[in-house]
């Protein structure tokens, strides 16, 4: 029996039409895209190409995005490139620490910042968000799906209620690119970041789209790269990659390639369900990402689960991958008022595009016999 993966959140692998297009970057058609000659306008031209796929993926114009190193350096720049002393941001509580970390250390720099909570099933209401705004506030950051339940946050409405208090509205979309579709005019934000390793592309590379006419401070100081928004050398390949993959998802979003795939997620959920027992699924009563599977497995440590899984064949996460050795319970289940031990004996299946009925059957029997196991043990 192979290995199965369903850790898609955590990270998925470079498909071989993504591959296929970045190949000639690594040699025969290198070049530094500020270079004049034509292998520099050729690096130059591939760019741009990648720039007008991804921008058609979201609904923007292409020269609004800025190419970074991932979704974490996207998060950053949102945040750090519009918000200065004396402003006041409101992010959730079960933001990626991309978004948490980098409000604690404006914070430390004289930003004010608001978290607000979510309700049981993982989702951040407009009106709770409403009741933070301040007249300062510049800035709320939502994001669009949440990496560990997979629930899908009400952003257009948030972006009503930020817009009405004259704030931009900055969503993380690293979980939902590829998995929804997404078009940031129906949305109404101002800022969505996202990153390439959560949609077949390679790891290290990742987007910003800012609306037109927003200044973004840049993080990084150095050439004139992107517009002055991101000094640094383009990563050529990568960023062909993350073009590539966008043109890929939109032509999967379009083929309904996402309500098949939770199609798959649900007879896996109803399987274990019956087989196990003793299942809850966080964020069930709310739409989730088409991939995600948040579960909580009565009686069972999700460190001890994830651990048997990985000997059994089977890879997935306990929590957030990000944080994995972290000993805590996950911010996100805290949030959603999950008790500790709830929180600890969850674990997160994450399918991918490419994932079959066959994957979802052996993974079913594996996950059937480690649950027995360790509570046989307990
Ligand atoms: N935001 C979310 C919601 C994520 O899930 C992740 C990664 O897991 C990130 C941001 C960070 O992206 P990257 O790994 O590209 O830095």
């Amino acid at each position: 029996m192979g290995r199965i993966y369903m850790d898609a959140n955590a990270t998925t692998p470079v498909i071989p039409a993504v591959l296929e297009a970045m190949q000639p970057f690594w040699n025969d058609r290198f070049g530094n895209a500020s270079a004049v000659h034509g292998f520099g306008r050729g690096a130059r031209g591939a760019i741009e190409g990648s720039r007008d796929q991804l921008a058609r993926l979201i609904g923007a114009r292409a020269p609004e995005i800025t190419f970074t190193s991932g979704g974490t350096e996207s998060d950053n720049l949102a945040l750090f490139g519009v918000l200065r002393p004396g402003d006041h941001l409101v992010v959730s509580l079960i933001e990626h620490d991309a978004v948490l970390h980098a409000a604690s250390a404006l914070e430390r720099e004289g930003i004010a910042v608001t978290r607000v909570g979510c309700d049981r099933n993982g989702v951040v209401h407009a009106d709770t968000v409403a009741e933070a705004m301040r007249p300062n506030t510049r800035m709320v950051s939502v994001m669009l799906a949440n990496n560990e339940t997979g629930a899908i946050q009400p952003i257009q409405a948030i972006a009503e209620v930020a817009h009405r208090g004259n704030a931009l509205l900055h969503t993380d979309a690293v979980q939902a690119c590829g998995k929804i579709p997404i078009d940031i005019a129906e949305l109404g934000v101002d800022l969505l970041s996202l990153s390439a390793h959560k949609m077949y592309a390679p790891q290290g590379v990742g987007a910003l789209w800012a609306r037109k006419g927003i200044e973004l401070a840049p993080m990084l100081h150095g050439g004139s790269h992107e517009r002055r928004r991101r000094a640094g050398t383009e990563n050529v390949p990568g960023i062909v990659g993350l073009g590539k993959a966008a043109e890929m998802a939109k032509a999967w979003l379009a083929e309904g390639g996402p309500a098949q795939l939770a199609t798959l997620r649900d007879t896996f959920e109803t399987i274990l369900r019956e087989r196990v027992g003793g299942i809850a699924i966080n964020s069930e009563a709310t739409p989730r990402a088409c991939n995600t599977a948040s579960l909580r497995v009565e009686g069972v440590e999700a460190e001890s689960l994830v651990i048997s899984l990985d000997m059994m064949g089977l890879a997935i996460s306990g929590g957030s991958a990000c944080q994995s050795g972290a000993i805590e319970a996950s911010h996100v289940l805290r949030a959603m008022g999950l008790d500790d031990a709830e929180a600890r004996s969850s674990v997160r299946f994450s399918l991918m595009r490419h994932t079959t009925a066959d994957d979802i059957a052996q993974a079913a029997e594996i996950v059937t016999a480690a649950v027995q196991r360790l509570r046989s043990i307990a």
